[in-house]
């Protein structure tokens, strides 16, 4: 794993090629795959080193390397993620460090890139033995016209956020009749994602059947509310043919008392934890989602915050450092040996080992209902 973030050392040994398919884009065996290429002079890192690869004979530098490749500007991340997770908008972090608001996304997208590789490196050494709760977090996108379904999964007694996935959803409920005229007109120029839930749901499912598989000595506890489209779903997952000693499913209400002993309360604190640290998800916001893909490279920041920074019992001894990941049962040596790198060297995504979820959020693909196109990713995030 420890080559997943990697940076040249003081050595200016470039750690591989950063060709996707060349000989030297795993581990090199030999330390004499590259040549010295020139250095190229820049504003903001000064003058950097280039190599050129022997084998592929692609041209890099250092910068290659550097989760800020291509940025003209240095923005301290670890900041970055710390407001971002403690409800400052958009705006407010571009007022703090000077930058546009595109430039303050282009630094969200490129975190969420790195928390995306380093959550899906991890995750699978969680505690497979905690329950896993499945429910939607409801917010919305662009305007209360477009509600979204964020489906989140989170390990039961850790509070450790698994997966998640977002879908677009019709809205529904009690409106006035000049509410329900304007959503027709909306409406007519959308084409809604049909069974949205259940699909979502499923790459939910889909992302345990990878990571935690079941089986007879190993059974999985799945938690959720009593939304058919998950019964639906589930039915028609493989789980839905495994012994219900295999996936052991509990069902509960989502009208029962939303209090600590709710099977479901691990989602009930997400659900909690994202209205209060998410500028975008504040009841009442000013500072709701504008792209949906825009919003889940945020939610992506704040997840890795969440689970790997955060402490987890707010109410221990200050010595008690333990953050949800630990409780959660990944070994503190195979964090830290992403956490020394995770704000410098940059995640590529032929390294990373994504789910169909993840992939969806770093692709940026999560479409915004009533706007053309996706996301827009620069290629070397595709490197
Ligand atoms: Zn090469």
């Amino acid at each position: 794993m420890h080559k997943l973030l990697a940076m040249p050392g003081s050595d200016l040994v470039p750690p591989f090629c950063p060709r996707q398919g060349c000989v030297h884009h795993g581990v090199p065996e030999r330390t004499d795959w590259f040549e010295s290429d020139g250095h190229h002079e820049t504003a903001a890192f000064g003058s950097v080193p280039r190599f050129r690869c022997k084998a592929c004979g692609r041209s890099f530098s250092t910068q290659t390397f550097s989760v800020d490749y291509y940025a003209k500007k240095v923005v301290d991340y670890r900041e970055l993620e710390l407001l971002l997770s403690s409800s400052m908008s958009g705006r407010s972090l571009g007022r703090h460090f000077l930058l546009s608001p595109n430039s303050v996304q282009n630094r969200v997208d490129r975190l969420s890139r790195q928390a995306l590789a380093v959550h899906s490196a991890l995750r699978g050494f969680a505690n497979p033995a905690e329950p896993v709760v499945v429910d939607g977090f409801q917010s919305l996108d662009r305007s209360q016209y477009f509600p979204n379904n964020i489906t989140l999964s989170v390990s039961s007694g850790s509070l450790f956020l698994l997966e998640a996935t977002h879908a677009t959803l019709r809205r529904s409920g009690a409106m006035t009749e000049v509410q329900k005229r304007r959503r027709e007109a909306m409406e007519s120029k959308i084409n809604y994602e049909p069974h949205a839930l259940a699909r979502s749901f499923t790459e939910i499912l889909d992302q345990l059947a990878k990571e935690r598989p079941p089986g007879p000595t190993r059974p999985l506890v799945l938690v959720t509310d009593l939304k058919k489209e998950y019964t639906h779903a589930f039915d028609r997952h493989a789980f839905g043919s495994l012994a219900k000693d295999q996936v052991k499913r509990v069902l509960v209400s989502s009208r029962s008392a939303r209090t600590r002993s709710n099977p479901l309360f691990p989602v009930n604190y997400w659900d909690r934890e994202l209205r209060k640290d998410q500028a975008a998800h504040r009841r009442e916001t000013a500072c709701h989602c504008r792209s949906a893909a825009n919003g889940m490279a945020r939610f992506w920041c704040y997840a890795r915050y969440h689970n790997y920074r955060k402490r987890y019992p707010i109410r221990a001894h200050r010595v008690d450092q333990r953050t949800h990941a630990d409780v959660a049962g990944i070994r503190k040596e195979l964090r830290l040996a992403l956490d020394g790198l995770y704000y410098r060297a940059r995640a590529f995504l032929s390294r990373s080992e994504l789910s169909v979820a993840g992939l969806k959020a770093w692709l940026k693909l999560f479409p915004t209902p009533g706007v053309d196109g996706i996301g827009r990713i620069p290629a070397f995030a595709l490197d």
